[in-house]
Order: structure tokens, then C-alpha cells, then sequence
């Protein structure tokens, strides 16, 4: 019997009634004639309200602990969902990540998965079962316990879909595909029918929530077609493209299109100069190697680097970081004024293969933003994508905007 794997969001099993909803759902697609196995994310915005928790008793919680706490989220919801599965007359099972076999690296709080060991899941299937398992987990080689990062769950299920070799990975939520923005932001953005992995991973590292990027990149490894779908909508017919997204290898594009427009708002913009004027007794001056030296020993995860002439800017992401005081107070203390932390700016990206090939998306982009009175603080391009770092309080308006520029 082929396998499907299926992944519910927060939103989906927010209430009891949801939760039956989706059960319901899950028993349609057993009695399709799959095996079918389940990875859920906590109930609602729990994972937000165990963090909030967490930092009122301390402002900089330990990363191991928050992770213990962190993982009660699914824990709670795949029970539940198992227990509603049942209530319908099917035969279900719940698994940590720890017992379905996801094993991790020791990185605490976005721990990567380096290995699936789906032993137990394929037993259970043997045995005519519906397994459930709590996305957003796993346990590493020193049997500790880790999660995965924010959106983690989507990678769970990718994870497990290419380790059972399931036919596909169904990613279910609010929301019925991929868009060419966050509806949320721009109401005239378009559900699009087929994506590649490389534009839906370079999406999702813009910032795109509906699908988490190692996700992606787990899929496109391993060549899993991923169906992004409501939960609400109706099981994947002949086209799933026709009412969700389906993402897989050589969608078919015009090169240069952009696709997407896509944006982060909770960034940091790390910027390092040598020799800058502050010297203050005690400070060590260093260099940019000695910034990265220290960001990687507070385990912080940059991206979009860029070091030229004794210059350094770095962009963070605020997502994964949850002692972000401890952090600041260590570049401080290592680097005084050499180093200098944003919290003020956003970035706006669009996206699409081979949109750099000339510089007129830039050039349009740019000229937009300026038109509109939208400083563009910064800019940087990959062959996929070109992203502009604003003042976070109009990177709505300047989504809207490339949207409108970029997106016919
Ligand atoms: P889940 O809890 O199901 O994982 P998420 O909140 O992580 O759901 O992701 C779904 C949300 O992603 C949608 O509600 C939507 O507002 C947001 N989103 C951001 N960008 C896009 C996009 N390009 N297409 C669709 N949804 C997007
Ligand atoms: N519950 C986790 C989060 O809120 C994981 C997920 O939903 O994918 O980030
Ligand atoms: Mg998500």
C-alpha cells in the first residue's frame, strides 16, 4: 500500500472541534486505501504561549529547558488527535519525535535532523495502523530531547515522508497553497498552481510562513512532492495543482519571472567596522571573523553575510532566538561600538529563477520603492531572488508594492 504523509498546522487543530475535523479528514484518506501517517503542530498559538511563559520567569530562558517545555505543545495535540481518530473507529497510535526515530544534531531550539530511523512507524503501519506523530521534535545522539525551529513541523513531515518513501507529503493549513504574497498583506495575491523546490525554498527563506525552508530543502533532496492544501479543502484529486500547490522538480516557468514577493519584519542587522571610534578600556578590538567567531559560539544563525573592506553586515533572524539580551550583551562586551545591532529594518524580497540575469529587476524594484518615498537601506541578490532591507514600519506598503510591480 503507498504511504501519504500529512501535516496539520496550528491552526488547524486549534479547538476540539477542529481536531475532530481533521481526524475526519484523516479517516477519508485511510479509506482511500493509503497508509497514512500524521505529524501535527501544537494547538493554536500554544508554541507563542509556552515561550511567553518561559520569559516571564527568565529573560534569557536556557535553551535545553525551552526545549523540554517547547515539545509539550505537540506532545498535547497528537494525543488528542489520536484519541479523536479513534472516536471514529480507526486505529490509531501517537509518537513522539523521539519514538518515530528523528534524530537530530545538539542544537537546541533549531536543531537540524540528521537522520530518520522510522522503525517503529513502520511497524505500526504493518499492523494496519494510523500513526500520529508530534512534528517539531526529535532527540539527539546524547538522547536529548530538541525541536526543530519555528515551522519545524513541516520539516517532521517531509522528513519522514522520504524516509518511508511515501508518495507524497501533504501540508495542510489555512491557507490553500502557496501565494504570490502573504494574503494576509496584499488580498489581490494569487494561489499558484506549481512551484520548483528551489523558488518555494527561496521563498520560504524570504520569509514566506507557509512552508518552512529546510522543509524544502528535505523534499527537494529527496525528490518528495509536496501538496500544499487547505484543511478544509477536499483530498488531492488527479490535478492537485488545481486547488492547493504542488511543489516538485521543472515546474514550468518562463526564466525570469518573478514568482513571489515575500518579507521578514523581526530581523536583526548585525554591522561590524574595523577601527570604529569607540575604544574603551577592557574592549578587545577584532576583526570579522572574530564577530562570526562569537555569533557562532552563542549558537546565533545568520544569513545574507556580506564582509568587504573591514565592513561586516549580517542580517539575523529574530525567530529562533530567544536570548537575543545575552547575545547583545556579549557582542558588547567582546566589541563595544565595533559592532552595531538594528532592530529598525525589515527585508522585502521577490523571487524567481534567473531574475538577476540583467539588472532591470533590480533597477524596477529599486525605482519603485524610491517612487513611493521607501528608502531601500540595503540590497542583496542570488540568482534567485532580490531582497531590500527597509524601515520595518512600511515593509507591508513596499510588499504591496513589488507585488504590484513585479506580479501581473
Ligand atoms: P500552520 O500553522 O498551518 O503551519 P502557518 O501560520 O505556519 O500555518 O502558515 C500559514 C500562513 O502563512 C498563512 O496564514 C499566511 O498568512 C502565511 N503566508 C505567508 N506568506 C504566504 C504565501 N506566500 N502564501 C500563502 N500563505 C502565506
Ligand atoms: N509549533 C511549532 C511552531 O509554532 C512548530 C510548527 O507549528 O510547525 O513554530
Ligand atoms: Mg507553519
Amino acid at each position: 500500500m503507498s504511504i501519504v504523509v500529512q501535516k496539520y498546522g496550528g491552526s488547524s487543530v486549534a479547538d476540539v472541534s477542529k481536531l475532530r475535523q481533521v481526524a475526519a479528514r484523516v479517516m477519508r484518506t485511510r479509506a482511500t486505501g493509503h497508509d497514512v501517517v500524521v505529524v501535527v503542530s501544537a494547538m493554536g498559538d500554544t508554541t507563542d504561549d509556552l515561550l511567553s511563559l518561559a520569559k516571564q520567569v527568565s529573560a534569557n530562558p536556557d535553551r535545553r529547558e525551552l526545549d523540554m517545555l517547547l515539545t509539550a505543545g505537540e506532545r498535547i495535540s497528537m494525543a488528542l488527535l489520536s484519541i479523536a481518530i479513534r472516536e471514529l473507529g480507526g486505529d490509531a497510535i501517537s509518537f513522539t519525535g523521539s519514538q518515530s526515530g528523528i534524530i537530530t544534531n545538539d542544537r537546541h531550539v533549531d536543531a537540524r535532523i540528521i537522520e530518520v530511523r522510522p522503525v517503529r512507524v513502520q511497524d505500526e503501519l504493518a499492523r494496519g495502523k494510523i500513526v500520529v506523530i508530534a512534528g517539531y521534535q526529535g532527540v539527539s545522539y546524547r538522547r536529548e530531547v530538541t525541536t526543530l525551529g519555528r515551522g519545524g513541523s513541516d520539516t517532521t513531515a517531509v522528513a519522514m515522508a522520504a524516509a518511508l518513501g511515501a508518495e507524497y507529503c501533504e501540508i495542510c493549513s489555512d491557507v490553500d497553497g502557496v501565494y504570490t504574497a502573504d494574503p494576509r498583506v496584499v488580498p489581490e495575491a494569487r494561489r499558484i498552481g506549481t512551484l520548483s523546490y528551489e523558488e518555494t525554498q527561496e521563498l520560504a527563506e524570504s520569509g514566506a510562513k507557509v512552508l518552512n525552508a529546510q522543509a524544502v530543502e528535505f523534499a527537494k533532496e529527496a525528490g518528495i512532492a509536496i501538496y500544499a492544501r487547505a484543511t478544509a479543502a477536499p483530498l488531492p484529486g488527479p490535478d492537485p495543482s488545481a486547488d492547493g500547490t504542488v511543489v516538485r522538480k521543472h515546474a514550468p516557468r518562463v526564466p525570469g519571472t518573478v514568482v513571489g514577493v515575500a518579507s521578514e519584519k523581526d530581523v536583526l542587522v548585525v554591522a561590524f567596522r574595523a577601527g570604529s571610534p569607540v575604544e574603551r578600556e577592557g574592549v578587545s578590538r577584532g576583526d570579522a571573523h572574530a564577530v562570526l567567531a562569537l555569533l557562532d559560539e552563542q549558537r546565533v544563525a545568520g544569513k545574507q553575510l556580506h564582509v568587504a573592506d573591514g565592513r561586516m553586515t549580517m542580517v539575523v533572524s529574530r525567530e529562533n532566538l530567544h536570548e537575543e539580551g545575552r547575545v547583545r550583551a556579549a557582542i558588547e562586551a567582546r566589541f563595544g561600538g565595533q559592532v552595531t545591532i538594528a532592530d529598525t529594518l525589515a527585508a522585502v524580497s521577490v523571487v524567481g529563477a534567473g531574475i538577476n540575469a540583467s539588472f532591470q529587476n533590480v533597477r524596477r524594484g529599486s525605482d519603485a520603492l524610491a517612487a513611493a518615498g521607501i528608502k531601500a537601506e540595503g540590497i542583496a541578490t542570488s540568482s534567485f531572488r532580490i531582497t531590500w532591507m527597509v524601515d520595518s514600519l512600511c515593509i507591508d506598503d513596499a510588499v504591496r508594492l513589488l507585488h504590484r510591480t513585479f506580479i501581473r
